[in-house]
């Protein structure tokens, strides 16, 4: 039914199939090598990040050469609206997987014999059932795309063992290329999945993970509610998500929003299956602005306008916190990454990883969790230490999109807190033949009066309350600078305890003058500075349009009864808001917007522009 549509469309038009589906007019990085890679027959390896345009790798070869795409995918949840999206762009595509009922999965089977779709989405342990297996050789699949690709590995954070069996397909279709896809990027799983998967000298593919259009902020938290609220008042209507730790702590907080007039809801993994699956859809289809959840959500969401992601609370490591805040701005445009940072949480984790029993564990989960806090405390830019740890050097002095980048964090000469923080160090260990943790320390700089100083004498120590220019909180960040800075360590034992190390004691003979960030604790905000200009990603059109276009892709959507994503994306919108498309053919410039997209809501969106422009004049 489709193949009027594709006669003549040899593989080497794959920018004219690009406008003509996708209704986009360049492809992203490596998107269109990796295509050519698998029309050409090789198998392949891409690793991009979330937003990178990972779909369109294995969708375009599906368009462009004859036969069937499997694409195996655990996301079950996902599928409909993946096939949704796709046939809302003129794509014959459809799913099989335990949603279906027999005589619709019957009817579905029905079309594929027929050569009817160029698509099929499908669940690794439904695509390996015997029978599956004997229908695909008959229809002689001309690529296969494999999801989520991490998910064979047990390396990786979502292991999932019916991953394992697709390892035989390279053996049963050895003239099939495959692709791989992921977002994972530690090496381990990488060369996992290749081995597993049995990859047949694949073409690699990793594209950067540089997210330009996320700027990243790092702001002390001192009222949770307030910062939020801050944040999703200055995206106004626009969709977020805010990470907290606790279950409680995701529940509490959507109920304060609401009463704020912010339309959230809670998520987690202690909420019944039907509640989550109805807020999850609620988000998803623009319904509720917020969703407060813990980071069991995620994963099975293809939300491209998420416009903000907060953190208000640490996570545990980098690598969560990249694909949690990778969410926000898949669309490309700009999107904000706020992370509430409170030195308590730093106490309350190693207080969860000193309950750990294993002694490896700990030390692995203490050594993370120091990456994260250095990425929390550092003066250097956010970027560069985000890509630092996918050992993905960026070069550029000044990212402009991270706060130290925004707004340069003072620094002060440090040089006489260093000394008196390391010769404490050196003191209390003096006095009692070992070290202890770093609340203590604080504790006797500041001359506390505790049970511990008491117990060991510390009040007597020449150190003790000779650090009273600097509150506790203040001296534990400066701690942890001279931590990050080599001289003085956490030590790995059960009860952790900060020494002195070599580096440091040579540097307290030496004295040489040492710059520090001048501590910012959790006091009160100074109105942050709104850097309008030229954001990566950055769309400039009338918002009041935009707002209007929004609405009318909202009635459309519920409609259809697809998320209003899956109908035009932001981007779209946003240049129709900003070129103001008065004939069919203009319309059909803007990005996103494919043949039958045209013709399907070409009109709708042209007079509701030109309804707007004669109302303003
Ligand atoms: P990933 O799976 O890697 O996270 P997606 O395939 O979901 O990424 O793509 C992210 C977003 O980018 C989607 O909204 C998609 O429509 C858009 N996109 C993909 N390729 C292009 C392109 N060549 N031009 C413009 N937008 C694109
Ligand atoms: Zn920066």
């Amino acid at each position: 039914m489709e193949t009027e549509l594709f006669s003549g469309a040899g593989e080497s038009d794959l920018a004219g199939l690009l406008k003509r589906f996708f209704g986009y007019e360049s492809f992203r990085p490596l998107q269109e090598e990796v295509i050519r890679d698998a029309l050409a027959g090789h198998d392949t390896f891409v690793l991009m990040p979330t937003g990178g345009g990972k779909s369109l790798c294995y969708q375009l070869p599906a368009l462009a050469k004859g036969g069937l795409t499997i694409v195996v995918s655990p996301l079950i949840a996902l599928m409909k609206d993946q096939v949704d999206a796709l046939q809302e762009a003129g794509v014959a595509a459809t799913f099989l997987n335990s949603t279906l009922n027999a005589a619709e999965a019957r009817l579905r089977l029905a079309g594929l014999y027929n050569g009817d779709y160029r698509l099929l989405y499908v669940a690794p342990e439904r695509l390996m059932l015997p029978e599956m297996l004997e229908r695909l050789s008959e229809w002689r699949p001309g690529l296969i795309a494999i999801d989520e690709a991490h998910c064979i590995s047990e390396w990786g954070h979502d292991f999932r063992p019916e991953y394992r069996q697709i390892a035989e397909l390279r053996g049963r279709f050895p003239e099939t290329p495959m692709m791989a896809l992921t977002a994972t990027a530690t090496e381990r799983v990488r060369a996992d999945i290749v081995s597993q998967l049995k990859l047949r000298e694949p073409k690699r593919y990793v594209a950067s993970f540089n997210r330009a259009n996320l700027t990243y902020r790092v702001i002390p938290r001192n009222q949770p509610l307030r910062q939020v609220l801050d944040v999703a008042r200055r995206h106004d209507g626009e969709s977020g998500i805010v990470y907290c730790a606790s279950r409680n702590g995701t529940e509490r907080l959507a109920k304060r929003l609401e009463g704020q007039g912010i339309r959230a809801v809670p998520y987690h993994a202690g909420l019944d299956a039907d509640v989550r699956a109805k807020n999850q859809e609620a988000f998803i289809r623009d319904n509720v602005q917020i969703v407060c959840a813990t980071i069991a959500f995620g994963m099975g969401i293809d939300k491209p306008d998420v416009r903000f992601v907060i953190h208000n609370d640490l996570p545990k490591n980098i690598e969560g916190y990249y694909q949690e805040t990778g969410r926000a701005g898949r669309d490309g445009l700009p999107a904000d990454c706020v992370l509430l940072f409170n030195a308590s949480d730093v106490a309350k984790q190693i207080g969860f990883i000193e309950e750990k029993t294993d002694a490896n564990e700990q030390a692995v989960a203490r050594n993370l969790l120091q990456q994260m806090v250095h990425f929390a405390e550092t003066s250097d830019c956010r970027r560069r230490s985000l890509l630092d740890y996918f050992s993905e050097a960026f070069t550029d002095e000044n990212c402009g999109a991270c706060d130290n980048c925004l707004e340069p964090k003072e620094t002060f000469d440090g040089t006489q807190a260093a000394q008196k923080f390391l010769a404490c160090l050196y003191r209390i260990r003096e006095r009692s033949g070992f070290g202890f943790g770093l609340n203590h320390v604080v504790g006797v700089l500041t001359g506390a009066d505790t049970e511990a100083i008491r117990k060991w004498g510390h009040e007597q120590i020449s150190t003790y309350g000779i650090g009273d220019e600097f509150g506790r909180d203040e001296w534990k960040v400066i701690g942890r600078e001279l931590m990050r800075l080599g001289h003085a360590r956490l030590t790995s034992g059960r009860m952790s305890v900060v020494e002195l190390t070599q580096e440091g004691s040579d540097w307290l003979r030496g004295k040489a003058p040492l710059e520090l960030t001048r501590p910012v604790v959790a006091k009160p905000k100074s109105r942050e500075r709104r850097s309008r200009s030229e954001r990566a990603g950055e769309i400039e059109c009338d918002e009041i349009l935009f707002e209007r276009l929004r609405e009318l892709r909202q009635e459309l959507a519920a409609k259809e009864r697809v998320p209003p994503y899956i109908i035009f994306s932001d981007v779209a919108l946003r240049e129709m808001a900003r070129d103001c498309p008065a004939t069919l053919e203009a319309f059909g410039q803007i990005t996103g917007v494919g043949e039958k997209k045209k013709a399907k809501f070409g009109e709708g969106f042209i007079s509701e522009i030109g309804a707007y422009l004669d109302e303003k004049g």
